[in-house]
């Protein structure tokens, strides 16, 4: 049973809008694009994973913090016995491992080895489930999901499930039964009400507004909508169409997403959506959808 979902997280999406309305660096342009193949990769995992039979509780994404130390889990199962500790990497192409340290065979690039991650992450939720007396085995995998990677030189006892095994790895998990009770109920409960929402390393590119490209992006291709007639936008690329609500609702989304200490006002919209709509219209989307504070021209919108 799926207890809680997989989300874009916020530095995903901040980086994913800053990559339309302005110039990345070499660096941020492939820290974000990593950030989007990983997202992709565990996706794809969550799709294997969806046919489990025998009760288990899947929590997607968590963000746990023990005595002061940050720690993520792609996606923990809990199973009678058991509570696995998975971290989904979506790698492409060859690598090697020398001396416990991952390299790109075409470009020689050092890559943090996903083994020490899900070391210490082990660790740590050990170390949790001790403070709250709870005694379960722990057993950790890092998930290759990628049909077109392959790892030369690891070593047969690292807790690798590679492309071609994840599968079997899936069916072997399915084949150990497991009944839940109360106390696995509570448990993960009490992991997603431990759950952080506020990412405290989030590696941003700095941006500032008066430089970003103002206006609405297409939800399919992410070019720059134009305005048509009708209660309409359309995309002149992919010929995409969404209703002016919409479009407007996503873009304030963002706007709150990238200026969290910026107030949403008729004015603020009006200015970052850029499309040639009446304020009237932009006045009326976020009276409709929003909760309003203050009167007149100090108006504004939460
Ligand atoms: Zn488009």
């Amino acid at each position: 049973m799926l207890l809680k979902a997989r989300e874009e997280s916020n530095e995903l999406l901040i980086c994913r809008s800053l990559n339309k309305r302005m110039n990345l660096t070499e660096k941020e342009r492939r820290h974000y694009l990593n950030l989007e193949k990983g997202y992709e990769g565990e996706i794809q995992f969550d799709k294997l994973s969806e046919n489990l039979h025998e009760e288990r509780y899947i929590i997607n994404d968590l963000l746990l913090e023990v005595n002061n130390s940050y720690f993520q889990i792609d996606t923990l199962i809990i199973s009678q016995g058991a509570i696995h500790l998975l971290d989904i990497k979506n790698f492409k192409g060859d690598y090697y491992l020398e001396l416990d340290k991952l390299y790109a065979v075409t470009t020689g690039r050092e890559y943090k080895n996903p083994v020490d991650q899900l070391k210490r992450s082990a660790a740590l939720f050990r170390q949790l489930l001790q403070n709250l007396k709870q005694n379960y085995l722990v057993e950790t995998s890092v998930i290759f999901v990628n049909p077109e990677f392959t790892l030369y030189q690891a070593p047969m006892d690292q807790p690798f499930i590679f492309p071609t095994q994840v599968n079997r790895f899936l069916r072997d998990l399915d084949k150990t039964p497991s009944r839940l009770n109360d106390g696995h109920r509570k448990l993960a409960q009490k992991l997603i009400s431990l759950h952080q929402t506020v990412h405290p390393f989030m590696k941003l590119p700095k941006y500032d507004y008066d430089f970003l490209q103002k206006g609405i992006y297409c939800r399919c291709c992410h070019s720059l909508m134009i305005y048509r007639k009708n209660y309409h936008f359309e995309c002149e690329k992919c010929g995409e169409h969404e209703e002016i609500e919409s479009a407007i609702l996503r873009n304030v989304e963002e706007f709150k997403l990238l200026f969290p200490d910026r107030k949403v006002t008729t004015q603020s919209i009006y200015e970052w959506c850029k499309v040639g709509l009446n304020k009237k219209t932009i006045n009326r989307i976020l009276r409709k959808h929003y909760t309003t504070f203050g009167k007149t021209s100090d108006t504004f919108y939460e």
